[in-house]
């Protein structure tokens, strides 16, 4: 491990994002209802991390690996086709 004195600006070495599994750090996931779902893409649009991908249907899928259960994307369905479960 660097000490705090050799990190780079930033704290991580740059262009390693893909390596940090940022949605180790959630409590709640993303559960879509596709019954509900309207394709809008508004949860993919409000999603601060780019989490939300989509399934070779057209319907938005969370990638677990990088969502951190903020819930924005449940906040903003307008048809409430999104649950955060724990
Ligand atoms: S819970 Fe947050 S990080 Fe995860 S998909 Fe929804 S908006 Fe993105
Ligand atoms: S915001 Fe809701 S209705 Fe729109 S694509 Fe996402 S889950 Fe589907």
């Amino acid at each position: 491990m660097m000490g705090w004195r050799d990190l780079p600006i930033g704290g991580v070495p740059p262009l390693t994002s893909l390596e940090y599994k940022t949605g180790d750090w959630k409590v709640f996931m993303p559960k879509i209802d596709t019954s509900k779902c309207t394709k809008c893409g508004l949860c993919w649009m409000y999603c601060p991390d780019s989490a939300i991908i989509w399934d070779g249907e057209g319907y938005p899928k969370p990638n677990y690996e990088y969502c951190k259960g903020c819930g924005i994307c449940a906040n903003e369905c307008p048809v409430k086709a999104i649950e955060m479960v724990r």
